[in-house]
């Protein structure tokens, strides 16, 4: 039996496009791990859509290939996983010259859910193969350490250049909250500068190497504080939590109006506590009545990029450090964070094409 070489592997793969980016895998540098052992062959692809209806075509393209060059191998197996394209191409955020984007998890008032998507998007990201960094700003109320379960200090990096605090890291995601560094009840008295000065050192001295999404869970509201935090913090974008009613939808609105105000794209939004399955019935109940986020992003001409159910298994997990999607990965409820990360990485990508440079292709 000849021997199959990564080489071999490779020479195939350029004979497979990515359909979104209309240029074979290789020259897009979408090829990203090749294992050949014990003649079975395993291979990760980067895609813009991995879950888009031409995915699994591009996998079967993958196999024919690897198999016309291989046809002993044992099992051919090609995963595809997420291609994040960063906001800038020359290097994004001085301040952080590791992170492709920041997005600011907002909401017009407390109590919709705003911490709970953010963890959770975050988990469900990272599950989908990106790296993430997820920094609690929610002075007011830490809650990230609760929900992720972690509670030290963080560590601090000495080397003749600087000092550097690492971040901590649970469930795939990088942290770092004011929770950390602060006894209980301390941060609500804080005024705007003392906030943004924190989340500023959390940008600057927290050694967060290289990430495709660093989530800012910001306070809710609309106030000083809120508004001093987006303009100190580079924001790719914003995504604005609501739950159905109409209070929480005005409220949202008014989220929406901060970010116009400060010229960062709202990517869309995502409606919390949505509906209601009864689990003896499996009958959905929209208790807040139904679709009122939908119509707000259409009116705001912004995208919704999906519904939670309201649900105590959702709240369990934020309360015992392990968030829904960490805790049942393949629950509906984890399917419907997954669908957000996706849904928020397409919107991310749209919008990257429509303001940034086009996509750096090396096609030599
Ligand atoms: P915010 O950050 O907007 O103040 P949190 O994420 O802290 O809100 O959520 C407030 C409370 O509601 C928490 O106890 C949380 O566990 C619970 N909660 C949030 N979303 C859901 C949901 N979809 N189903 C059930 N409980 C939820």
């Amino acid at each position: 039996m000849a021997e199959i070489t990564r080489e071999m592997v490779v020479e195939s793969l350029t004979q497979v496009n990515d359909p979104d980016l209309k240029n074979n895998l290789v020259n897009l540098n979408s090829v990203k791990d090749i294992q050949i052992e014990a003649g079975n062959i395993k291979v990760t692809i980067e895609l813009q859509n991995p879950e888009g209806e031409n995915a699994e075509a591009v996998k079967a393209q993958c196999e024919a290939v690897i198999r016309s060059v291989a046809p002993d191998a044992g099992a051919v197996i090609v995963k595809s996983v997420q291609k994040v394209t960063s906001t800038n191409q020359t290097g994004p955020y001085e301040i952080m010259p590791g992170v492709k984007h920041t997005i600011a998890v907002a909401s017009g008032k407390g109590g919709v859910g705003k911490s709970t998507v953010a963890a959770n998007l975050a988990v469900a990201l990272a599950k989908d193969g990106a790296k993430v960094g997820l920094i609690d700003a929610d002075i007011y109320g830490p809650s990230i350490p609760l929900m992720f379960g972690v509670g030290n200090k963080p560590k601090v990096y000495q080397s003749s250049f600087s000092n550097k605090m690492l971040p901590l890291e649970a469930h795939g995601v990088k942290l770092m909250s004011i929770g950390f560094l602060i006894e209980d009840n301390q941060a609500v008295i804080w005024r705007g500068p003392m906030a943004s000065g924190a989340v500023k050192q959390f940008m600057s001295d927290v050694d967060w190497e290289e990430l495709d999404y660093l989530i800012f869970d910001l306070p809710p509201g609309t106030g000083d504080i809120q508004l001093t935090l987006v303009q100190t913090i580079p924001l790719s974008g914003a995504v604005i939590v609501t739950t159905p009613q109409d209070v929480a939808l005005i409220d949202a609105k008014k989220g929406l109006k901060m970010f116009e105000r400060v010229n960062v794209p709202v990517f869309g939004i995502v409606e919390n506590m949505s509906y209601f399955v009864a689990p003896d019935t499996g009958k959905r109940y929209d208790i807040f009545g139904t679709g009122g986020g939908e119509r707000l992003a259409a009116e705001l001409e912004t995208t919704f990029l999906g519904g939670i159910p309201i649900d105590p298994a959702i709240r369990e997990g934020g309360d015992n450090g392990k968030p829904i999607v960490a805790q049942y990965p393949d629950s509906e409820h984890a399917a419907a964070f997954s669908q957000i990360g996706k849904n928020l990485a397409e919107q991310i990508n749209i919008n990257n094409k429509n303001n940034g440079p086009d996509l750096e292709i090396d096609l030599g």
